[in-house]
């Protein structure tokens, strides 16, 4: 038996490759075959018995895998894991791994792998070998972007100019492809987070040039231990002085980022794919790209050289409405925080902080060091790469002192610094600041009204970042309006 799979640049396919040689090496106890993986494709040669004892056992071990164990009124019972597409719940306890490969391996084993070296005239949709005569038809549960719907196809491709149709593709896959793409919900080392409220889950497929390097870097997932025997998310951190489970997508990556490069201590070279999975009957799957910025991972690896984490600092935000936490709305502005930060859009990070309809972000008193590390992030993050000095944020964060004690008396104006698109804006807007420093009314302690002058100064020479010091501007703005609003809270 000589098998070959070459890489096929679709995220699940190059994943489920990376998984069928992870668990060959895991399942081969007493190294029958030869395996070997290489940067682009998977070599198996060896005995074909051999070959279906491994497998065999391979499915027999998965069999309740996949799904979460928990005691409940006594009875241990089996829940399902939402987004994984071979498991239906059985009636009464237990969970069921609906392909018959699952159900009945030491019969269909065989019948697989006696198809594998057949050659023939027909081409996989999916590897474009050629091969004999299919194992089954294709289905979500080998490839989850299989879909009737034409739009939404991920498998449809030309063919003499012309689309297959889904009949062509449903029954052209091969059975090798069959055997890997099945198995490629089987495996510890993924991402996954789900959301009940919304219905959806997510999977994160890395993303490599190379297979080599897809191997090592999910074989460094594992060693971060992913939770893998829960339902809801396999991410989680010591917070607090509990473990606490990610709220949101991008959070989920966040917080993994920074425990991979605790553990590893390297920043990662890899993009992902990020699969979104309806919880319901109809599985119209939709697929995200996210590319890494490595100016973003290099500032999560500064934050963790320093025994600190960028998730924790955002984990520390709170967002009050009428003197009370509003939590949907937390966890709302803790996701957004961290799309906008991985996404290294510093505008849509900055519009997070304005205060909404009476509503104002605070940070939680349990990091007293918020405040310093939020500079940090902001060094790091905007004004290191600008080449802005550290003495000129304390003018910007001198003037958004200003702008926040007037905004005890007008808070449009954070609406209005917000709304400023051209330089000329924020000129105007700097002189309407500069007349309201003469309203009597106004509580002067702790105001440097110089620092408008030095502002402007600032501007003048960094005509070109007028953007940043504008989103700098209303963060900071921001921040102080809230200290200063828990401040009177506290009586202080
Ligand atoms: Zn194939």
């Amino acid at each position: 038996m000589d098998l070959t799979i070459s890489k096929t640049n679709d995220c699940w396919f190059d994943n489920a490759i990376e998984n069928f040689y992870s668990l060959l090496l895991t399942f081969d106890y007493n190294q029958k075959l030869n395996i070997c993986l290489n940067e682009f494709d998977l070599k198996i040669s060896g005995n074909e018995n051999d070959f279906i004892e491994i497998l065999d056992n391979l499915f027999e071990h998965h069999k309740n895998y996949v799904c979460i164990k928990k005691e409940e009124n006594g009875e241990i019972k089996e829940f399902l894991k939402d987004f994984i597409l071979i498991q239906k719940r059985r009636k009464g306890l237990f969970i069921n791994l609906n392909p018959i490969l699952f159900k009945n391996s030491k019969e269909e084993v065989p019948k697989i792998v006696h198809l594998l070296n057949e050659k023939g005239s027909k081409h996989c949709v999916i590897c474009d070998n050629s091969f004999k005569k299919k194992y089954d038809k294709l289905t979500q549960a080998v490839y989850p972007f299989t879909t009737k719907i034409k739009s939404l196809n991920g498998v449809r491709s030309y063919k003499n100019g012309m689309y297959y149709s889904f009949k062509d593709y449903e029954n052209n896959i091969c059975p090798l492809c069959f055997l890997i793409g099945i198995l490629g919900w089987v495996t510890e080392k993924l991402i996954y987070w789900t959301d009940l409220n919304r219905k959806k889950g997510y999977l994160f497929l890395p993303k490599s040039r190379n297979l080599l390097e897809l191997y090592e870097f999910k074989e460094d997932c594992f060693n971060v231990s992913l939770l893998n025997n829960q339902r809801l998310s396999n991410i989680n951190i010591y917070l607090n002085g509990e473990n606490k489970f990610t709220e949101g997508k991008f959070s989920t990556l966040l917080c993994f980022y920074s425990r991979f490069i605790l553990e590893c201590d390297y920043v990662p070279n890899i993009d992902w794919d990020i699969l979104e999975i309806p919880l319901g009957s109809i599985k119209n799957i939709r697929v995200f790209n996210f590319d890494v910025n490595y100016l973003i991972l290099n500032i999560i690896k500064d934050f963790i050289d320093k025994d600190e984490d960028v998730y924790i600092l955002f984990k520390s935000i709170l967002f009050f409405n009428n003197d009370c936490v509003d939590w949907g709305l937390t966890k709302q502005i803790v996701e957004n925080l961290a799309e906008s930060f991985l996404n290294n859009d510093f505008r849509s990070f900055s519009r997070n902080f304005l205060p909404k309809n009476g509503s104002k972000i605070l940070f939680s008193s349990k990091n007293i060091n918020f405040l310093e590390y939020f500079d940090l992030l902001i060094y790091l993050w905007r004004l290191r790469p600008m080449s802005i000095k550290k003495e000129d944020l304390k003018t910007i964060k001198s003037v958004a002192n200003i702008v926040a004690k007037i905004s005890v008396h007008n808070s449009n104006l954070f609406y209005k610094l917000d709304k400023i698109k051209t330089i000329d804006g924020f000129w105007s807007c700097l002189r309407e600041i500069s007349k309201k420093l003469l309203n009597p009314d106004l509580d002067k302690s702790k105001i440097k009204e110089s620092s408008l002058c030095d502002l402007i100064i600032l501007l003048k020479t960094n005509e070109g970042n007028w953007k940043e010091i504008r989103d700098l501007l209303i963060i900071y703005s921001a921040v102080y309006f809230s200290i200063n609003s828990r401040r009177e809270l506290n009586g202080d």
